[in-house]
């Protein structure tokens, strides 16, 4: 489904949005310059979307967006002519956005718009709204932007839902409702979710904007004012969900090392403080390793940084690949990493290090097939602080440095490996 229909008899225009598409979104597209021919593509491929021109050779008054529109094909309308009363007829139809033509901005408006489609498929949305008749049309509304949805009828509901479907990025809540209105709700959900994991759009017929100022008060994102218009709406949601997106990337650059991806130091001790703690209520077993290059010194003196850099990522690589998607992998600077092996018994963590170990002896870099080798230092300890256990893992490091290099030692002597 990643096939994108652009049916445009301007030759110049189909082919430079064709080129975007593919270049800068990786979709495959397909250019009909005529209805005839639009309708041969759409008996042969799927789509995820068509770009449609309104006026072409063989169909000059908009006749294709119906036709795509009874095949259930999401589109978008390009106009070159769009005075107010063609726009409010165009918006009337189930199309997702129109766009006119001969703006300067045309272009990276089409790519910017597809893009933001794309990534609402991943993207959850919670309606609350008590009308039924209200609830559908939003729901409609909703999925027309690409978004999944789920849709209830209460606060009650809501907040069960939330507490469900983690994939649920944005609520979209109706004020007057009987048993919880929308601001009991919102108020409610920022006890839990902060604005950076969750959005709230409240929708209401009040006017004079004391409600809408209570909502935003309590930690709405924004506010839509009965009666809105489609594009209101659409700009409203892509908005809400696109400053969440930004928010998620600079958090996530926060919390990953720039050379290998991998979480950072930093991000180590926030999110081991609190499992370091679940675990110990949970009499949960798991283990930290610290694990550092062998003579990495000399592999940059011998064969450069930029190879050092290389031997640093193929590391983080094994390290990644043979761990468990719950354990927590992560740089601690230089040519150090530490990784805690969750929920796992003594016994099976050491093996699964050992695999480690052995891979990275076997591991070669680049064409000139440069070696290289691990020590590791591994604490088992569960009952102390977090620092002591990674002292604890640390002072093993050091030991298995000491002892020779390439080897694990563990603080509970399980280790017997050379
Ligand atoms: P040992 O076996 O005892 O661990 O010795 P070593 O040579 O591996 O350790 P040492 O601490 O003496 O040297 C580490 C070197 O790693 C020094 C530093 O310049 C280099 N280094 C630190 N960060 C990076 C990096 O991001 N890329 C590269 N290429 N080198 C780095
Ligand atoms: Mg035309
Ligand atoms: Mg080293």
């Amino acid at each position: 489904m990643n096939r994108i229909l652009i049916v445009e008899d301007d030759k110049v225009l189909a082919k430079l949005l064709s080129k975007k598409l593919e270049s800068t979104l990786t979709f495959k597209t397909d250019i009909a310059y005529s209805l005839h021919e639009a309708r041969l593509f759409v008996k042969k491929y799927d789509y995820f979307l068509a770009l449609l021109d309104l006026n072409l050779p063989d169909a000059p008054y908009g006749e294709v967006v119906d036709i795509m529109l009874a095949k259930n094909i999401p589109s978008i309308v390009l106009s070159a002519e769009l005075d107010s009363k063609v726009r409010a007829k165009i918006l009337q139809k189930d199309i997702i956005d129109y766009v006119k033509k001969g703006d300067m901005d045309e272009l990276r408006y089409i790519i910017a718009a597809v893009e933001r489609l794309y990534k609402n498929t991943k993207h959850k949305v919670l309606i609350v709204d008590d009308s039924l008749v209200f609830r559908n049309t939003l729901k409609k509304m909703v999925q027309n932007l690409f978004f999944n949805v789920v849709a209830v009828a209460n606060g009650q509901e809501a907040l069960q839902m939330l507490k469900s479907d983690s994939q649920i990025k944005l609520i979209l809540t109706d004020y007057n409702m009987p048993d919880m209105n929308g601001l009991e709700l919102t108020k409610k959900v920022r006890k839990i979710y902060s604005k950076n994991e969750i959005s709230i759009i409240a929708i209401s017929s009040d006017h004079n904007g004391e409600i809408s100022a209570l909502f935003l008060k309590h930690g709405a994102t924004d506010y839509i004012t009965k009666p809105f218009s489609k594009e209101e709406f659409s700009c409203r949601l892509n908005n809400a969900i696109e400053a969440l997106e930004n928010i998620w990337t600079i958090t996530n650059s926060a919390n990953r090392d720039f050379l290998t991806g991998l979480y950072n130091r930093r991000y180590f001790f926030k999110d081991m403080t609190e499992y370091f703690y679940n675990a110990k209520i949970k009499h949960e077993n798991f283990c930290i390793a610290m694990i550092d290059i062998d003579n990495f010194k000399k592999i940059n003196d011998t064969f450069g940084h930029d190879m050092g850099d290389k031997v640093i990522i193929r590391l983080a690589e094994i390290l990644v690949h043979n761990t468990n998607e719950g354990d927590l992998v992560s740089r601690f600077g230089g040519e150090e990493f530490c990784i805690v092996l969750k929920n796992i018994e003594p016994e099976i963590a050491l093996k699964r290090l050992e695999r480690i170990r052995t891979k990275v002896q076997k591991a070669l870099i680049s064409k000139d097939n440069i070696a290289f080798t691990i020590s590791i230092g591994v604490s088992f300890i569960q009952d102390d602080n977090l620092d002591e256990a990674i002292n604890i893992a640390d002072m093993m490091l050091y030991k298995a440095k000491h002892n020779g290099k390439n080897m694990i030692i563990d603080d509970m002597d399980l280790s017997i490996v050379t």
